[in-house]
């Protein structure tokens, strides 16, 4: 039986199960609670799955959309549909604010953070005349459908998981998509993504505005499910059990969001009802058991349910290549006023506390040139490599592209630019495909957002893109291994990815800090050969290597470091005879 058919069958299920007579109303209950939680738990799984952001606080935006339609659709007598887009706008607005403050927390911080606000939500509820202090509001209309209203449980049951099915589909289109990646690229810290212009703040901010608005969503629909609302399911417990769901079912998997919904649900009902038995008296043990899971499972077992459940079923038909689609936009060749210099680096300093790492460095990279930065170990290469990024601001001097000053730019400013860069120490997105983390570089080359993907208007353009993706795999020889993730490649093969990925950005300037370190004999030729059509086609690159054979062979001028100072620059042939360098770097054997 093929996934589909499984999927298929898993959805019919669902479809049906109210309509087979004699069905309990406990399980139709049971499973509209699921569907609520599911809800909230595909935003988590979007959130701390995938872009690694963990948040207790998500059942405070359940209480702002059950909140907002209960005094809506009480107090005020609107309709209950009409009171849904006020219900997200109010969520949007609330989810910016807090998360403007709290992504930029980093490490440890940011839960606890989600914790505080999760909180003081869940505090102030109770403190407001409007929204019925401690006692909440009741008498809330029902949800009606063609001037049917959906009173019963089996009613409310079918718009329920139809929301579920729509939120699951839309977030799937997301994670297939261009913010998709980036949303991806979140877990590698940042670092890599903003070298290829995705604006990470930004990103965190869209991600966790869609799940408040999911939470909101599950919200107004137990508002009008319970046709009454209290501060009791919002608060932090709530939370807790919505971020269980999302870990045991496998943080990363949509479905994965619907099994642990549907664990945990299960078994928090009959928690609730051994345990009290159990202890002889009334008490929220439940919970003391549910946090413990979470904890027991952050530490043995991060992948989650889901992934288990995957080895059992059939392999899906692999993968093919991309199709050909149109190629994207070249960048116009940045003019540079008849000059001939595209990089231009004066008097560049960078120290880090006592030690001088970059100290008074000027050179300069011409359009169509490949220089190479050599020196010692700890001479300031990488270093200069991040002042002219934009990773690490300078002490003092100036970097200027094309003629325009960049200095302290950021990273994702620079990217546009046409400049892009690899890694000493390989930073490329272990868990995405080859032919992903590649397409993360094209990411500026592409334009559609949150809207378009998630109804998949961005079809066209991902076609693009993963054709473009596709090509430069093919053009530095990683054409066989398009659908493996990146993790499983060699080493030599993950410095040849970054390579790939930085093409993608389609650079005027490509900065490669020792491409070669790893890479056989032959593959060394192989990116010799690429590096000097590249140069052929006009790109300018600048490169750090300690394989003084690759670089002598290829490159047009050397700039050489020792200590952070510049001690010589000028063509290979005129460096290698150079006594100062030979005493610092080169040996005499050279
Ligand atoms: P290279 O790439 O030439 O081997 P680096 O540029 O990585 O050298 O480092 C130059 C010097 O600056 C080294 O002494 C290194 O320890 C120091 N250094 C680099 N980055 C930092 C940092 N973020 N904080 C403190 N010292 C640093
Ligand atoms: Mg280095």
């Amino acid at each position: 039986m093929s996934r589909r058919l499984l999927l298929a069958l898993v959805i019919a299920l669902i479809g049906v199960l109210p309509l087979i007579p004699g069905v309990p109303v406990f399980w139709i209950t049971v499973m509209n609670n699921i569907g609520l939680a599911s809800l909230v738990a595909i935003g988590l799984v979007l959130l701390t799955g995938v872009g690694g952001i963990t948040s207790f606080g998500q059942a405070a935006f359940c209480g702002i959309g059950a909140y907002t339609t209960a005094v809506l659709s009480t107090t005020f007598g609107w309709s209950p549909w009409l009171t849904l887009p006020v219900a997200l706008a109010i969520t949007f607005a609330v989810s910016a604010v807090l998360g403007l403050v709290t992504m930029r927390l980093s490490g440890h911080y940011l839960p606890l953070g989600t914790i505080a606000w999760g909180i003081s939500l869940y505090f102030l509820f109770p403190q407001l005349d409007i929204l019925g202090r401690h006692d909440g509001i009741s008498r809330i209309p029902p949800l009606s459908v063609f001037g049917f209203d959906l009173i019963d449980g089996r009613a409310i049951y079918f718009v329920i998981w139809i929301a579920v099915g729509l939120v699951a589909l839309a977030t799937l289109n997301l994670l297939d998509s261009r913010v998709g990646r980036a949303i991806r690229a979140l877990r590698g810290g940042g670092i890599a993504a903003e070298s290829f212009g995705v604006s990470v703040q930004r990103v965190k901010l869209i991600v966790f505005i869609y799940a408040a608005l999911l939470a909101a969503i599950s919200g107004w629909l137990y508002a009008h499910m319970q046709r009454a609302v209290a501060p009791g399911p919002f608060g932090i417990n709530a939370g807790i059990e919505y971020l269980l769901m999302a870990v045991l079912g496998g943080p990363g998997y949509i479905a994965g969001a619907l099994l642990g919904a549907g664990i945990v649900t299960l078994l928090k009902d009959q928690l609730q009802r051994i345990l009290p038995a159990l202890f002889g008296s009334q008490g929220n043990y439940e919970l003391i058991v549910l946090g413990a899971m979470l904890i027991l499972l952050l530490e043995t077992a991060r992948e989650g349910l889901w992934p288990k459940l995957l080895r059992w079923l059939p392999e899906p038909p692999p993968a093919g290549r991309p199709a050909a689609a149109a190629p994207l936009e070249r960048r116009a060749a940045p003019r540079t006023d008849g000059a001939d210099v595209l990089l231009g680096v004066t008097s560049l300093t960078k120290r880090f506390g006592g030690l001088v790492a970059v100290n008074d460095v000027s050179f300069e990279v011409c359009r169509g040139e490949i220089v190479g930065l050599i020196g010692p170990n700890g001479a300031g290469k990488s270093t200069t490599f991040n002042l002219v990024t934009g990773h690490i601001p300078p002490t003092t001097g100036a970097v200027t592209y094309a003629g325009e000053t960049i200095t302290g730019m950021a990273p994702s400013g620079v990217a546009r630019r046409g400049i892009a860069r690899t890694f000493q120490h390989v930073k490329v997105f272990p868990t995405m495909s080859v032919l992903d983390n590649i397409a993360l570089g094209a990411h500026l080359r592409g334009s559609k957002g949150l809207f378009s993907s998630i109804v998949r208007l961005d079809r066209a353009e991902e076609a693009r893109l993963k054709f473009e993706a596709a090509r430069q795999a093919d053009r530095v020889g990683l054409g066989e291994h398009l659908h493996k993730p990146a993790g499983s490649l060699a080493l030599g093969q993950l410095r040849i990815l970054e390579i790939a990925r930085a093409l993608a950005l389609d650079p005027q300037l490509l900065l490669l800090d020792e491409p070669a370190a790893g890479l056989r004999h032959l593959e060394k030729a192989e990116l010799a050969k690429l590096l000097k059509t590249l140069r052929a086609d006009g790109v300018s690159i600048l490169l750090v290597e300690h394989d003084m054979g690759f670089v002598m062979g290829l490159v047009d001028r050397l700039v050489v470091l020792d200590f952070g100072t510049r001690i010589a620059v000028g063509p290979p042939s005129a460096v290698r005879q150079d006594k100062r360098v030979i005493e610092a770097y080169l040996g005499s054997g050279a």
